[in-house]
């Protein structure tokens, strides 16, 4: 419930949109009631052959209510789905806005599909949650107030039965099918899932299926899924029959009710048998207003259901959060490194522990070390993924806790092993880093970064993942994303690890050339031209284990040289 009243609360802006759309839903109903009750009333009052005059009443009731229930209807949809859209994009923004500080390092728990299914499936079904779960409720209760009124003007014992059919109709029945079809509903979207899965390991992996033979077995498995979700949708089908079943049962009883209850009065002369067939017409109408209510229930479950996946995510708190008064960032950019330590959450072991190294501004640092020696954490905390367990970094003399984490990250170009490209064009991959810049500047990041091959490709698209590129022009481009961010420090993290021997020769004179000036940091576990750099610290199992430059570390034939000797001892 506590969910629910905090998805409700989201919708709270258009409360007054949201009523306005019950009320025109409620007229239009109400419109549909006085349609069949002057209908009735005018068929049956023409049966006795009356005067023209006296049937002026009845044409024109059926006129003005024919004609309001179309344009009520329209109305009501039109204004009921504005206010759904609203909701939804309101609902997009709030998570956006909720998800963004949480990456990467909230969002590492969660698997990428899950998350995907997250921002698109549950937050498309709440857009029920208007529409499909506000609003019938209240229509159901307006109209049973209308009923209960021109029926009460008659007899309240006949009101009094009505409102107990009513109240099957809208209570009981929705409640009895909910709980019959639950297991249902979820099962067919679990098979849905995996026939979705199955189907798509067979696309992709059709060449292995046919060389291990395994097709006929896959398809076999495929059918199985079929077999079992037809087998649920046929069970489906007879909860929705007996809804409808159901809820006719509450609607004719109703009927009879008023029927007995009224029939005595005509005998009496309270009421005449005109009136009494309009008020079973009208009874029959305001049951239109109770058959959306099951679908009202059944959507508050999932949207109970989506909401709690959302909040999930919306409760965690940022690992990293802005100061509430930050610093200004720093002018100069030397990075000091103190005692820093960081375990990993549901680690034990720390992936570093103690390091401390300083970077002066316009040095060149190498962090080396074996895989898992603790390189790349560092990286995480430089750009502040992450907060530190213990000790410190700091730049330009201003402890980074104390700067605001975006423009901290504005201030450091990282060049990764594996560069994200999105499936756009060129030239919006190149924005990213300096959004707004003009052909002229991103031409000129291109030839700086050694890709003069894409000046006319700046329109082309890059391909899903930049597939469209080959590896050196992948990593080429996010040096020209590098140029394009200038930042004042430049990270690579293993930046050329992917490449063959020629292109990373390449690409390193290029990041030498275009990182002139700057603070570097390369993290990598290839020994390259190690000469370049003005100190070397080595990590091992998450500690600085040496530090110096290469020719100093080579001569002190420790943990440095051996790493070398094995690389290029293996490269001869
Ligand atoms: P390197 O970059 O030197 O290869 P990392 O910094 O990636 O090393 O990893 C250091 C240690 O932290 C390793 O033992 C690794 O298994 C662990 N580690 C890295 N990332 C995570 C993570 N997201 N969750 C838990 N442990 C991690």
């Amino acid at each position: 419930m506590k969910t629910f009243l905090r998805l409700t609360g989201l919708t709270r802006p258009f409360a007054w949109w949201m009523l306005l759309a019950a009320l025109i839903g409620f007229a239009a109903i109400g419109s549909s009631i006085g349609l069949l009750m002057t209908s009735a009333w005018l068929i049956s009052r023409a049966s006795l052959l009356p005067p023209a005059s006296a049937l002026k009443f009845g044409i024109v009731g059926v006129r003005v209510f024919g004609g309001a229930r179309g344009l009520l209807r329209y109305a009501e949809r039109l204004i009921s789905h504005n206010t759904t859209f609203r909701i939804l994009t309101r609902l997009r923004l709030w998570f956006y806005d909720a998800l963004e500080p949480l990456a990467p390092a909230r969002l590492a728990s969660f698997r990428s599909a899950d998350l995907l299914k997250r921002i698109t499936d549950d937050i498309q079904s709440l857009e029920n949650i208007y529409s499909r779960v506000l609003a019938p409720p209240i229509t159901a209760m307006l109209v049973t107030a209308l009923v209960w009124a021109i029926v009460g003007t008659w007899s309240l014992n006949a009101a009094v039965g009505v409102l107990f059919c009513q109240l099957m109709a809208g209570i009981l029945v929705p409640f009895i099918t909910v709980k019959a079809a639950q297991g249902t509903a979820k099962g067919i979207m679990q098979q849905q899932a995996e026939q979705q899965l199955l189907a798509v390991d067979m696309v992709q992996g059709l060449g292995e299926l046919h060389v291990f033979g395994m097709l006929e077995n896959h398809l076999q498995r495929m059918h199985e899924a079929e077999e079992k979700k037809l087998a649920l949708e046929k069970k489906s089908a007879f909860f929705e029959g007996l809804h409808e079943s159901l809820s006719g049962l509450a609607m004719n009883a109703a009927v009879i009710w008023v029927l007995w209850s009224m029939l005595p009065m005509i005998k009496t002369g309270m009421v005449s048998s005109i009136t009494l067939t309009a008020i079973i017409f009208g009874v029959i109408a305001s049951f239109e207003a109770f058959l959306p209510l099951t679908g009202a229930m059944q959507h508050m479950e999932a949207d109970i259901r989506a909401g709690d996946r959302l909040f999930e995510i919306i409760d965690a708190e940022p690992e990293v959060k802005a100061p509430q008064h930050p610093e200004p960032l720093p002018v100069h950019h030397d990075i000091v490194v103190k005692a820093l330590c960081f375990t990993y959450p549901g680690s034990t072991i720390p992936a570093i522990d103690g390091v401390s190294f300083s970077v002066p501004q316009g040095g060149r640092t190498a962090i080396v070390g074996p895989s898992g020696a603790g390189k790349s954490t560092i990286t995480s905390l430089l750009v502040r993924f992450w907060n530190p367990s213990a000790g410190s970094i700091s730049i330009g003399g201003r402890d980074m806790a104390s700067l605001d984490p975006e423009g901290v990250r504005r201030g450091i170009a990282v060049v990764s092993q594996r560069t994200y490209l999105f499936g756009q064009t060129v030239r919006e991959n190149l924005l990213l880093a300096a959004p707004g810049a003009d052909d002229k500047t991103l031409k000129a990041a291109l030839s700086a970064a050694g890709l003069e091959s894409l000046h006319d490709r700046l329109d082309d698209w890059a391909g899903q993942y930049g597939m469209n590129l080959s590896g050196g022009e992948r990593q080429r481009l996010a040096i020209a994303r590098m140029i394009l961010q200038d930042a004042p420090v430049i990270v690579l993290d293993e930046a050329t690890a992917n490449l063959d021997a020629v292109n990373e020769q390449a690409v390193l004179d290029t990041i030498d050339r275009v990182s002139a000036g700057k603070t570097l940091i390369a993290i990598t576990h290839r020994l390259q031209r190690m000469e370049r750099f003005n100190q070397i610290i080595v990590l091992n199992k998450g500690v600085v284990v040496e530090e110096g430059g290469h020719e100093d570390l080579l001569r002190l034939n420790g943990f440095y040289a051996g790493m070398w000797r094995l690389q290029h001892e293996t490269m001869l």
